[in-house]
């Protein structure tokens, strides 16, 4: 979960700490990194801003069982680290920083974080995204005191209690099934009578005895002062509200992608996923985009890594191709 879209804070970056860089990555995810690993290895020096959540969404997963390479599944923490190692061995540089400002109308595009000012010949925006709300009372206010969107932070905490995991798709079931390590009952509430997930996750979920599923049923209050005690549900089909005590609320219900810096500068799509070609070029030349931020149909580490990969590809055809444009003989050419 990279969080690009905070509030600039009272202290404003020194304007004479401008960097002028060849690359700016926005973001340390899968594509972020893998944008870094080819513009290093292209001899690009990039820089990588972190984000306030360093690694982005798959340094929260516990296993990552489906990315080539690790038969056995590896932890989302040490395949960040890896990435970045690997990164950082041909050079690139990550720096624990936030984008709070961007200025693509000019070149080199502006970028304002919390500590400088960046000036990039180009960009590569791999900001991927946030878990998306409910938007019911009591999630606000229960959010860390029982009610979670993160189940490899918060599990260990609900050791033999019982817990409630909102949601059908992959992360949902994932998650429940990794929640089935700590608490005594998970219960799966479902707004349809089938999952989204893929087969085997399904099969693995009915298969497991301490998940239960409510089909058909939303959540409308999560109640609770200090924690959370109960939820209410509705019943879709028949209208009928029921309360149900539980100690924990989990909630996959999808994602925002974290764009709303680039509104108005970026083409996005009416969810906020910024549009690009087949070469990860946004409407603007110059700038790129990889991963979640621009992937509202994959999102899998395997596929936020390819195009992060090929956006450092093109960013340094680009390059390229501007120094061909400003040569002293092309600049002489087009004046005749
Ligand atoms: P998702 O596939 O978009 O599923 C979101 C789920 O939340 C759906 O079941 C949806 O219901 C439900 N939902 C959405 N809004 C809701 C609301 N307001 N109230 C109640 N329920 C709501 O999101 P995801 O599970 O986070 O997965 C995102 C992507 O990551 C997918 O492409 C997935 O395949 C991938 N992923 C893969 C893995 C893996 O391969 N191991 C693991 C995790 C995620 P409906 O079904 O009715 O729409």
């Amino acid at each position: 979960m990279m969080d690009f879209n905070l509030k600039p804070v009272a202290s404003q970056p020194d304007q004479n700490s401008e960097k002028h860089v060849k690359v700016l990555i926005l973001g340390t995810g899968p594509a972020g990194l893998s944008a870094a690993l080819y513009a290093a290895r292209a001899d690009l020096n990039p820089v990588v801003l972190t984000g306030m959540e360093h690694g982005g969404q798959v340094s929260l997963t516990y296993t990552v069982e489906n990315y080539p390479g690790f038969p056995d599944g590896v932890s989302g923490t040490e395949m960040v680290e890896l990435f970045q190692r690997q990164a950082e061995k041909f050079g690139a540089v990550v720096e624990y920083d936030t984008a709070i400002k961007a200025d693509l109308s000019r070149k080199p595009f502006r970028i304002e974080t919390y500590n400088t000012v960046y000036l990039a010949d180009t960009l590569i925006v791999t900001t991927g995204a946030t878990p998306r709300h409910l938007e019911i009372p009591g999630e606000r206010e229960l959010t860390g005191r029982g009610v979670s969107y993160c189940a490899t932070c918060d599990g260990w905490f609900f050791k033999g209690k019982e817990v409630i995991v909102v949601g059908g798709g992959d992360s949902a079931v994932e998650e429940a099934i990794f929640l089935t390590r700590y608490a005594d009952s998970v219960t799966i509430v479902h707004r349809r009578d089938e999952l989204r997930a893929g087969p085997i996750l399904q099969e693995r979920a009915f298969d497991n005895p301490k998940i239960k599923f409510i089909w058909d049923s939303v959540l409308t209050e999560i109640v609770g002062e200090d924690a959370v005690r109960s939820i209410r549900l509705q019943n879709l089909r028949s209208g009928a509200i029921q309360e149900m005590r539980t100690d924990g609320v989990f909630i996959f219900i999808g994602h925002t992608p974290n764009t709303q810096l680039f509104e108005g500068q970026l083409t996005m799509d009416a969810a906020g996923y910024i549009i690009t070609d087949k070469l990860m070029r946004t409407n603007i030349r110059g700038v790129f985009a990889a991963g979640e931020a621009a992937d509202p149909v994959y999102r899998q580490v395997v596929t936020s890594a390819g195009m992060g990969a090929a956006a450092a590809i093109q960013a340094n055809h680009y390059l390229d191709e501007i120094a061909g444009e400003t040569s002293p003989s092309n600049v002489a050419l087009k004046r005749q």
